[in-house]
């Protein structure tokens, strides 16, 4: 029997992707925002509903390019409970991380405990929208204004998701969103940056750009993360299909809590009030005393059986090697326990509901 991935990259038809490359032969112009770059950046502007849109090489240039081009200093306020891109960026830009604890029940930063870490030194938050369960936004904009913060969302599990009926990305100062092949929406490998703020715009074109202004002009000290136009190619193709992409995924998620839900000892996600969801992750938190067996126990045990689940996130950021001198993540006990406990299991659009089964019954078996 095949093994079960935790993910499966969604592709388009073979022969979709190669008319969309086609073209591509004919003008010999590969990356350096092209057609398909400008194409898939006004398409996903309007799917996304945000005022402004730049396509990066991927979703942690996206962060890291951010905060440069807002050159913030001192203190950021973020989640430990993420994926190691968030913190690095960060860090990268020579800011300190300064880790809140998380929501026990969407395991999204805990807003009620975010201004007590507020010191003169802050100059940013920046939460995560984890496994697509959006923060609290309308509390975290309150803080922001109060505390005269800069909001810079990591949305990397987020795309297409509405709020209210607004895009995900509309939120805060800056979203950054991940193409990466493994999540809902990919350009094999990209990312983009979302923000209102014109002047913003510029430097962060600028940064991704090596600063290169005109032909003559170098005006800052940028990078190099622009998209190609393979890669562009790609989101377009895909972008044609997202609709059905994510109604596949709601399929599965309904199977599996139609199936897990009752189980003792097991904790899923609710969807949120007023969210459109988008069914990114299945995320599982397993209380061991009720449930019998611990994450690690399930996790091997589901390995056995060819299933392939994710300890997502597992260790937490500021357990870390390379912070861990620094921080400890027993001060952030709520995200400790969490990541003790989490699986995500396997979540794509091509996962069987015959699939689904097998996984479910292998979580529920009795010894
Ligand atoms: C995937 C991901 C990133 C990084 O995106 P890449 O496109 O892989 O660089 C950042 N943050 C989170 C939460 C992610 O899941």
């Amino acid at each position: 029997m095949d093994k079960i991935l935790v993910t499966r990259s969604s592709m388009p038809a073979y022969e979709e992707y190669i008319s969309e490359i086609k073209e591509l032969w004919d003008s010999h112009w590969l990356t350096n925002m092209g057609v398909k770059h400008k194409q898939l950046q006004k398409e996903l502007k309007e799917y996304l509903g945000v005022e402004g849109i730049d396509l990066l090489t991927n979703g942690h240039m996206a962060l890291e390019l951010s905060l440069q081009a807002l050159q913030m200093e001192g203190e950021v306020i973020t989640t430990p409970f993420t994926f190691a891109s968030t913190t690095h960026a960060i860090v990268r830009n020579g800011l300190k991380p300064v880790f809140c604890d998380i929501d026990p029940v969407d395991f999204t930063i805990d807003v009620s405990k975010i201004e007590g870490l507020i010191t003169e030194k802050t100059c940013a938050i920046v939460p995560v929208h984890v496994y697509g369960n959006i923060c609290n936004v309308e509390e975290i904009e309150r803080i922001a204004k109060k505390h005269n913060l800069k909001v810079i969302y990591d949305a990397a599990h987020a795309f297409g998701i509405e709020y209210k009926g607004k895009g995900i990305g509309s939120f805060g100062d800056v979203s950054c969103f991940s193409f990466h092949a493994t999540k809902v929406f990919n350009t094999i490998e990209g990312g983009a940056v979302c923000f209102k703020d014109e002047a913003f715009g510029r430097a962060l074109y600028g940064l991704k750009n090596f600063g290169i202004r005109g032909t003559e002009i170098v005006d800052s000290v940028g990078a190099n993360a622009k998209m190609n136009e393979f890669c562009a190619a790609m989101g377009i193709c895909n972008l044609r299909h997202i609709e059905e992409e994510i109604a596949k995924r709601e399929v599965v998620y309904k199977r599996y809590v139609e199936r897990l839900q009752g189980v003792a000892g097991l904790q899923m996600n609710p969807v949120q009030k007023d969210v459109k969801p988008n069914y990114s992750y299945f995320p599982i938190v397993i209380d061991e005393k009720i449930f019998g067996i611990d994450r690690n126990g399930l996790f091997d045990r589901l390995a056995e059986s060819g299933i392939g689940a994710r300890k997502y996130f597992y260790p937490l950021a500021n357990a870390f090697d390379c912070y861990k001198a620094e921080y400890h993540a027993s001060e952030t006990p709520i995200a400790l326990g969490i990541s003790e406990c989490v699986l995500t299991l396997p979540m794509y659009a091509d996962l069987s509901l015959e699939q689904v089964d097998m996984i479910c019954d292998c979580i529920t078996k009795k010894y």
